[in-house]
């Protein structure tokens, strides 16, 4: 069903294709919740896997994007010159955080600034363990590579980054096995995301957060599919009342471009600056992209976007997926805010689903890097209630339709 032809139209492209399910809809433009392409109109119901949260093209966005591309792109490389822009939306998250996150370094991407979360950690503790959890997924650099429990993936790469530890997510008897004095850092997703929506336990963050403090280790926050409202407050770590060490941003926080950063007190980060050039980056923090990002945060805000909406899409996701998908043997769902996965029981169902539900009723659904049952459902917030409703209940109808051949 999906496979050789669908690989072959990249690499006849000269592109190399790494996913495994490549979803090959040819976008010819997106706008809002749309992704236009081949004389279809399709619903993205997964954001650009947790970007897009005010959906493609938001007029605002755009409008920020063009004042700044009139002013200056690229001038310098991260740090050296004064860049209003990068100001602006440093002070703009560092007004919406606790104190003690009250210092930004910008990134290209999420696993450059895991990578850079780590580095500071090692940096300034001194101790060099660095404890991960399983089925966690941090990025694709190698630090972050090496934080991926899943040995498919990081197979044949090895030697990886030394001294990593994997523990059991939501079991803080396993992190207790682990950790100790020589622990520089424990990196944790709120909610875990390509494992197919698990959220923490509320006790277990609150123990991790004590356990890290025991021992001098850095707590650091993944929130890079969490934040900007996707689990419902502006950062998932509200949800908690548990603050981080270090708080690791990207996808949303571009508004649509790259963009990551790592954000900590100005004490810990300063240890980057001693000696000098503890992380260097090129594009990081491209004016562009701040101008994208800061942008969307001020619709997410201005538009009570996180404050009403996305509390109201939550609603319509948990209702339909009750009414829908409640009584059907071997289906469970997750939703956390506009975070939605539902779990089918075998992955040959979940293939199906997936494949019927884009190519049958134009609605972008996906799967889950570490949850091969699961269907990915992040829609972006500023979707129309109704059509999100629409959506979710044809996915419903496909999923009962292909429970009901087995
Ligand atoms: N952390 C998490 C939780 C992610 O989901 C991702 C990307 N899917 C990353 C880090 C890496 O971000 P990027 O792809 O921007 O490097």
């Amino acid at each position: 069903m999906n496979g050789e032809k669908e690989i072959n139209v990249w690499f006849e492209a000269g592109l190399l294709p790494t996913s495994r399910h490549p979803l090959n809809v040819k976008v010819e433009r997106a706008e809002g919740p749309f992704i236009y392409g081949k004389g279809k109109r399709y619903v993205d119901l997964i954001s650009g896997i947790a970007v897009n949260i005010i959906g493609h093209r938001h007029p605002y966005v755009i409008k920020a994007v063009k004042e700044q591309l009139d002013r200056y792109d690229h001038v310098m490389v991260y740090g050296d010159f004064v860049l209003d822009i990068q100001m602006a939306y440093a002070r703009a998250l560092t007004d919406l955080l606790p104190s003690s996150l009250n210092t930004v370094f910008f990134t290209n991407s999420g696993s450059e600034a895991i990578d850079g979360a780590i580095k500071l950690a090692r940096r300034y503790t001194g101790k060099a363990k660095v404890i991960a959890f399983k089925n966690a997924y941090h990025g694709s650099t190698y630090g972050a590579w090496t934080l991926a429990s899943h040995s498919d993936i990081t197979q044949g790469m090895e030697p990886l980054l030394p001294e990593v530890y994997h523990a059991e997510f939501n079991n803080i008897e396993s992190v207790k096995r682990l950790i100790d004095e020589h622990v520089a850092c424990v990196i944790v997703e709120p909610v875990q995301g390509e494992a197919g929506v698990v959220p923490a336990k509320p006790e277990f963050l609150k123990e991790l957060r004590g356990l890290c403090r025991d021992v001098g280790a850095l707590l650091i926050f993944d929130e890079v599919q969490t934040a900007f409202g996707r689990t419902g407050s502006l950062f998932a770590f509200e949800n908690y009342g548990v603050i981080p060490d270090v708080l690791v941003l990207a996808k949303a926080l571009g508004g649509g471009f790259p963009l990551g950063a790592f954000i900590s007190s100005k004490e810990i980060m300063g240890s980057l600056l001693d000696p000098p050039f503890g992380h260097i980056t090129t594009y990081g923090g491209h004016p562009i992209s701040c101008a994208a990002g800061k942008a969307t945060l001020e619709v997410l805000i201005e538009d009570k976007i996180v404050s009403e909406k996305i509390p109201r899409l939550e609603n319509i996701i948990k209702e339909v997926f009750s009414e829908e998908l409640g009584e059907v043997e071997g289906v469970s769902f997750t939703v956390v805010g506009i975070m939605g996965a539902i779990h089918l029981p075998e992955k040959e169902i979940t293939d199906t689903v997936i494949r019927r539900v884009i190519n049958e009723h134009q609605i972008i659904v996906d799967w889950f890097l570490f949850a091969e049952t699961g269907i990915r459902i992040y829609p972006p917030a500023i979707i129309d209630e109704g059509l999100l409703a629409h959506s979710l209940k044809t996915i419903a109808g496909v999923i009962k339709s292909e429970i009901n051949k087995r």
